[in-house]
């Protein structure tokens, strides 16, 4: 296993459910649970623990199934991903086991699945993509390493911005691309296919830990299901209607190039820089600047290793 060593400024407030009682899943893959409706309508997965430190998808969905709900049309399919790492989670040590070999959301392109590599995480992505291969919608339920606003992640296509405004929450919607380190999940295949009516949705609910994390998963996964058609409204009975959404679009992923990358300033994500040429930090002997006004800084990273994303930049999106 390779234990990733991070110093942690965030106490665990969420509890971590025992997902053990749905082991068998009723699909022959492990932890992946499937209902029909036997009602036409589209294949609706909601996923959780792609990442082994992020409980509040896994909150969502135990309720989920404890409460036995079903859909109203289509198939619901529910599926925790990255169990091995979920299993090995410590919350004395809680940055330590968001994978075990590799992180689970970079080892999505076709070409590395069919390839002969071997991870514990490839081995469960071999495991849950013929379940994958048959979804139309998907919501993807993440957290983030810093205290900041929630964001939901739609890729590149206009379509998945249209179905998080569907959504409504949360309030920052993010168009992107995704990493040169790796495909992520909700781009496998037809989710990010042009031409495909498929759809996913990556959601960051706030920092892994707080207590708002798992409120939002809730929140989010019902209001997902609900705009999808699997849920009713009664569902959402709770809840206010949703503060107004604003919408960015990714303009830079900033890869890290040399062994000593930092950041100018103790960014934690969400912060909007007004001016243009703001010093963001230096990636060996090159600065790196913003490029536009009003750029959102999206998830900087405390892995600032060479290959990886050190933070994403944002622009608002013209309506
Ligand atoms: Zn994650």
């Amino acid at each position: 296993m390779h234990k990733i060593s991070i110093p942690n400024d965030y106490p665990v407030e969420l509890p971590t459910p025992d997902i053990e009682p749905y082991a068998t899943g009723n699909t022959g893959v492990p932890f992946v649970w499937q209902f029909d409706s036997g009602v036409p309508g589209p294949n609706v997965m909601v996923s959780a623990i792609v990442h082994g430190n992020e409980p509040c998808g896994a909150i969502a969905l135990d309720w989920l199934l404890r409460q036995q709900i079903r859909p109203v049309a289509g198939l619901l399919t529910l599926a925790f991903v990255n169990v091995a790492a979920y299993r090995a989670f410590d919350p004395a040590d809680p940055n330590a086991t968001r994978w075990m070999d590799e992180d689970m959301n970079r080892v999505w392109d076709k070409s590395v699945l069919d390839s002969d590599r071997s991870s514990s995480e490839l081995e469960r992505a071999r495991e849950l993509r013929p379940i994958l291969d048959g979804i139309d919608v998907l919501l993807d339920i993440h957290s983030m390493q810093h205290l900041a606003p929630p964001l939901m992640m739609t890729g590149r296509h206009v379509r998945a911005k249209d179905l998080a405004r569907k959504v409504g929450v949360p309030e920052r919607v993010v168009g992107d691309a995704g990493h040169a380190a790796g495909r992520r999940m909700r781009d496998y295949g037809d989710f990010d296919d042009p031409t495909s009516a498929k759809t996913a949705l990556l959601i960051e609910c706030g920092q892994h830990w707080e207590a708002a994390a798992g409120a939002l998963a809730h929140e989010s996964m019902l209001r997902f299901l609900v705009a999808t058609g699997t849920l009713t409204m009664d569902v959402l009975a709770e809840y206010a209607d949703a503060p107004a959404q604003k919408c960015f679009t990714v303009v830079e992923a900033v890869t890290i190039e040399s062994e000593a990358f930092r950041f100018a300033q103790p960014f934690t994500g969400g912060e909007i820089i007004s001016e243009t040429g703001t010093l963001i930090g230096h990636d060996g002997d090159s600065a790196i600047f913003t490029t536009a006004d009003n750029t959102m800084l999206v998830m900087p990273s405390k892995r600032l290793w060479k290959g990886q994303t050190a933070v994403r930049l944002a622009t608002p999106d013209t309506q």
